[in-house]
């Protein structure tokens, strides 16, 4: 075996249908009192109803929270906590929410429970990102890092199949590319390989049958994996990819994840193998990139980058961008063969 260094990320789970009745005991443990409750605005009910169970434990409820974390939203929310008492916050939603709870503790370090509704796994991460005129900085920092999370697979029977299905595909990516990752380790591998696994079983289930329990657990369980994956090894093309394609054509964030990874993995195809081999074997297919690319495509999530508004002139400049500052990849990132790749993403083709 090969030495490693393995990094674990602290992180207290509580998982299960229900699990949402055991908030006011979670925010005890915290040591806090007076829970400041985020949400997006599509999801104010649910913020509120938490607020209501909450009683004397909910200090507000804010839910302005939106994609990419403007830096003004999180000044807002940070100034609506000081002036409620809150001490601690309450992210209940997906990314965008639990992005919020993340520039609200990096400069107050009021603890996060977050409480994620998507799978798109930053609950498990400490990374952040802010807005700021156009421009979108991401960073880690421990102290982001949600100190509870509750996983309760009930309130995600609401999330829309069509969502569900690029939010799984989404964290399938975390996963992919933590088993190909510069310090990719045996264990968060398995985390890894379990989590593509647990969403492969699931997705489909889900996509037959919106409301089955158990399918949406195994989904969000797998998850939680992906997303830890995420957290504790580097992350290398298809990520770069994708906060370059997201960023500045402001597409959508599952979405676009949902396209690329395919391609990105036939790309890497031949550098990583053994990852490969993984991927594969976790989806029940014969290769990796065609496995990603056919559960997408089998459930009728877009498989190209022009269905979501991207033009063939916009192919160069994301080029250009991903060519700058490149992260690690198994393969190195040239123009010619990464050209070829967004071509392939741009028209949707079957990787072959
Ligand atoms: P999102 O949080 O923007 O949610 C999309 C929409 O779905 C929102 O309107 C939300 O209110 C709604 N929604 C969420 N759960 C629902 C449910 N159960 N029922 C009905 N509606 C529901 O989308 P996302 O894909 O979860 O997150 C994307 C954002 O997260 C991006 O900004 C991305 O950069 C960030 N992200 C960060 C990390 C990290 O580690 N920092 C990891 C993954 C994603």
């Amino acid at each position: 075996m090969d030495p490693f260094v393995y990094n674990g990320l602290p992180a207290r789970v509580i998982f299960g249908v229900g699990s949402l009745e055991h908030l006011s005991r979670e925010i005890g443990l915290l040591g806090a009192s007076r829970a400041l409750v985020l949400s997006t605005p599509q999801q104010r009910d649910q913020a509120e109803a938490l607020a209501a169970q909450l009683g004397s434990r909910a200090a507000g409820v804010f839910a302005e929270a939106v994609m990419h974390v403007p830096v003004e939203t999180a000044r807002r929310a940070r100034d609506y906590a000081a002036a409620v008492g809150a001490d601690c916050a309450i992210a209940i939603g997906g990314g965008s929410t639990t992005g919020l709870g993340k520039a609200i503790a990096l400069e107050t370090a009021l603890p996060i429970l977050a409480i994620p509704t998507t799978y798109a796994g930053s609950e498990m991460t400490p990374i952040y990102g802010l807005t700021e005129g156009g421009l979108k900085r991401t960073g880690r920092d421990l102290s982001v890092l949600p100190k509870t999370v509750i996983y309760d697979p009930a309130l995600t029977t609401s999330l829309p199949p069509a969502l569900s299905l690029t939010s799984g595909i989404n964290a399938i990516a975390h996963a992919a590319e933590g088993l190909y990752a510069q310090d990719a380790n045996p264990v968060v591998s398995l985390m890894a390989e379990e989590g593509i696994r647990a969403l492969g079983q699931g997705l489909p289930q889900v996509m037959r049958k919106p409301d089955d329990l158990e399918a949406r657990a195994n989904c969000l369980y797998g998850a939680w994996l992906c997303g830890a994956v995420l957290g504790s090894v580097g992350m290398s093309l298809h990520h770069k990819l994708c906060h370059t394609l997201g960023g500045t054509f402001n597409l959508p964030h599952a979405e676009t994840h949902t396209i690329v990874l395919p391609h990105v993995l036939a790309y890497n195809r031949d550098a990583a193998p053994a990852a490969m081999r993984r991927i594969a074997r976790a989806l029940h297919a014969d290769d990796a990139a065609q496995g990603v690319f056919d559960l997408a495509r089998e459930y009728g999530a877009p498989t190209s980058l022009k269905e979501i508004g991207v033009t063939a002139e916009n192919l160069d400049v994301a080029l250009d961008l991903a060519l700058k500052n490149p992260y690690w990849n198994p393969r190195p990132v040239e123009r010619a063969p990464l050209r070829a790749l967004l071509e392939a993403a741009f028209e949707g083709r079957r990787p072959m």
